[in-house]
């Protein structure tokens, strides 16, 4: 960015919520010129951002004088559950934004030309976010990524007219944009989810064709086929729509058949071999993801090596290593039961290491599972909690305390015969010993190398 650079000088920002997002955004606002005011509920992130220079002051009380309002995306906007900042924001007609809009502000402001590519959907969002990005640098292209996948929009480098920018929008991103135009949109799908948030289905289906809304006839829109109500939103779309499937043909567009990825001209991409694509599912987003890349100009020789390439999502069974005969998969990303279940119906037996901060109902909704379940080794504040649950259903189990302590017992029990897989799947928030699930997943990762390396001192 040039020195100096200042877009949103003399502009008075309120930024809420001040967690490992919110942070550095606020900062990078107050170094792009915004006169901003930080606030946090939480005493704890208040303190942080005073040591970090930052001016606090709670936006909902006093006279609200700002000309928008930044909000973490955890917090919610909508009555009945407005936060009250949001709810000052709203009667005061002051525009709630998120940090992508920010970013898109600041590029343009710029001078640079660097292209923007939303992808949002009830399922999928991720893996095609990070699919994109991964076909894009294995191209040699000059990328970023990032959004609610990887690191806030405003830590992302500024690029220049060849840039291209992959951004995840969830639902509340996209209620909180105003001026991003997308030059490719990707819509997957759209099933019950967030309800909660957004009232009914219109109002969700309303926030997610809002990736649409700027786009002009020169741009593109990727629509998922494979339910009604994604495809109704071809209705408001004005960009060129490639419509994209995952279960069979669709006329115009980019599909999966018997495998393979093609077009009306052919085959683009044999899935068979792209090894962290499996399932239908991820053939819908290899398709939205090749949409892009050859939107993009990227050749159907780029494309498929890129999907035989993809390592997958990091922390979503991302299978991390091997030791005789023993795979290990890192799934710490799944925080609840819901996402423990669809890693344990993944395999047919293992070897599962769980806990740390449980939720409400524990494991207890995972029963169905517990027959793959060879022996559980627990970790974390709440083991005692899942050892009962463990014990009531005469699950073999055992309390490790640590991860570094679990993953040798894990593995050792494993080769012993008990299962052909150790799999990290936690089923509980990490903040007890992690600073993250992600963290949590590194040190799993980590734990993983040495073993397979025979050098566990060096983890
Ligand atoms: P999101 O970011 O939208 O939550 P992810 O890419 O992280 O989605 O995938 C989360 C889970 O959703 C995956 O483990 C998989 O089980 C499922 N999934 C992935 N892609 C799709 C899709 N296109 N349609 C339905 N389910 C999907």
């Amino acid at each position: 960015e040039p020195s100096g650079f200042t877009p949103f000088a003399g502009r008075r920002i309120a930024v809420v919520g001040l967690g490992r997002a919110g942070l550095p955004t606020a900062q990078r606002l107050a170094a792009w010129g915004a006169e901003v005011t930080a606030w946090d509920d939480g005493e704890v992130a208040r303190r942080a951002a005073e040591e970090a220079g930052l001016v606090l002051s709670d936006p909902a009380s006093g006279s609200f004088r700002y000309d928008a309002l930044l909000l973490s995306p955890g917090i919610p906007h909508l009555l009945p559950r407005a936060h009250p900042a949001a709810a000052r924001a709203r009667e005061a007609g002051v525009p709630i934004l998120s940090d992508a809009e920010f970013l898109f502000r600041a590029v343009r402001a710029a001078g640079s030309a660097a292209r923007f590519v939303g992808v949002t959907g009830t399922n999928g969002k991720s893996t095609t976010t990070a699919l994109i990005h991964h076909l894009l640098r294995g191209a040699g292209r000059v990328a970023e990524v990032g959004g609610n996948l990887g690191p806030p929009a405003l830590g992302l480098k500024m690029l220049g007219d060849e840039g291209v920018y992959t951004l995840e929008m969830s639902s509340y991103m996209l209620e909180r944009i105003a001026t991003i135009r997308f030059n490719c949109a990707v819509m997957l799908n759209l099933s019950a989810d967030h309800l909660d948030r957004h009232g009914n289905m219109a109002g969700y289906a309303a926030a997610k064709a809002n990736i649409f809304a700027r786009q002009e006839p020169t741009d593109l829109a990727v629509l998922g086929q494979d339910d009604a109500m994604t495809r109704a939103l071809a209705a408001q779309v004005r960009a060129r729509l490639v419509p994209i499937s995952g279960l069979g043909r669709v006329a115009g567009g980019i599909w999966a058949e018997d495998g393979v990825l093609r077009d009306e001209d052919g085959d683009i991409a044999d899935l068979r071999d792209a090894p962290a694509l499996p399932g239908s599912h991820n053939a819908q987003n290899a398709a939205a993801a090749a949409a892009v890349a050859r939107e993009l100009g990227l050749t159907a020789g780029e494309i498929a090596a890129g999907f035989a390439l993809f390592p997958g999502l990091p922390h979503r069974q991302e299978r991390v290593g091997a030791l005789g005969g023993v795979s290990f998969v890192n799934d710490s990303k799944a925080t609840n039961a819901d996402s423990a279940a669809r890693a344990l119906a993944s395999y047919d037996r293992v070897v599962w290491i769980a806990g740390g901060m449980a939720k409400d109902g524990g494991i207890e909704s995972l029963a169905p599972f517990f027959p793959r379940i060879a022996r559980a080794v627990l970790i974390g504040r709440d083991a005692p909690i899942l050892a009962a649950t463990l014990a009531a259903h005469g699950v073999p189990h055992e309390v490790a305390g640590t991860l570094d302590e679990a993953v040798p017992a894990a593995a050792a029990a494993a080769r012993a015969g008990a299962a052909p897989v150790v799999l990290l799947s936690p089923a509980c928030a990490s903040f007890d010993q992690f600073t993250g699930f992600d963290a949590r997943g590194d040190r799993f990762r980590a734990l993983v190398r040495a073993l397979v390396s025979g050098d566990m001192g060096r983890a």
